[in-house]
């Protein structure tokens, strides 16, 4: 089964401290090749914990869209528990530059475990093992290098839109079947380089994917009830949106051509 499985849906830094939902990151599972994207605290647990049961060493890479501690703080633990302990050396792991040179967050004994370690940087293209993925923009109102991805399979397009503020024209790099998008506010904040909902309506409505899936919540947003934000969205255009829950899985078969 193609599917994608949210280990986490927590995002910003209160949310995530406080554990108020999970933050693991997002496995992905497209032609027999597993991805982690985005290992924040918790990801090796959460993948451990998972029901059916994930195994680490199933992992065929890791991408990291950028350096914060909600994306990045397992990285380093995964790294070794995919690779079992540094004995069998596999795997990609994809990043930007910035995530990597000074104050790295990914340690440098750990990346001789891996195969290989591969840069991220706009209009890129990268396979890992059946996938391919493009980062087709940099998010550069975010404060760090930060990428979003169109992640292909034989009959599976998946636009993720990471963290960022909204810029102009946006919504057209990311126009594939299923969109997840990292929704942090609730409304607008006066020191924000995140999305709001109001940024989600603009995309979706443009865009018109045939599953959209809102995740990455700060506490407004939790607390305004994400499934209710969903469901009003899916009412006012047509469209099938749904909330990340802590744990769910999506069968991408359903939403492939
Ligand atoms: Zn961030």
């Amino acid at each position: 089964m193609n599917k994608i499985k949210f280990l986490g849906t927590a995002g910003g830094r209160f949310a995530v401290a406080r554990q108020t939902r999970h933050s693991g990151g997002t496995w992905i599972t497209i032609d027999d090749t597993n991805v982690l994207i985005d290992p924040g605290p918790g990801s090796l647990v959460r993948i451990l914990s998972s029901k059916p049961k994930l195994n680490p060493r199933n992992l065929d890479g890791i991408i990291l869209s950028h350096r914060h501690i909600d994306h990045s703080n397992d990285v380093n633990i995964v790294i070794e528990a995919m690779t079992n302990g540094g004995w069998d050396k596999k795997g990609v792991l994809f990043a930007p530059e910035e995530a990597l040179k000074d104050d790295p967050v990914v340690l440098k004994y750990v990346r001789n475990y891996l195969d290989k370690v591969e840069l991220l940087t706009e209009k890129g293209e990268y396979d890992i093992g059946t996938i391919k993925f493009e980062t087709p923009i940099k998010h550069i109102h975010h404060g760090v290098e930060c990428y979003g991805f169109n992640i292909f399979g034989k009959n599976t397009s998946i636009s993720i839109i990471t963290d960022t503020k909204y810029f102009e024209n946006l919504e057209s790099y990311y126009q594939n079947d299923i969109l997840i998008i990292n929704v942090v506010f609730y409304e607008k904040m006066r020191d924000y380089n995140h999305f709001d909902l109001k940024d989600v309506e603009k995309i979706i409505s443009k865009n018109k994917p045939k599953l959209t899936i809102l995740t990455h919540f700060g506490m407004g947003m939790i607390k305004e009830k994400p499934w209710r934000i969903a469901e009003k969205f899916s009412k006012k255009y047509g469209l099938k949106v749904i909330a990340a829950n802590d744990g769910m899985e999506i069968d991408v078969d359903k939403y492939s051509k």
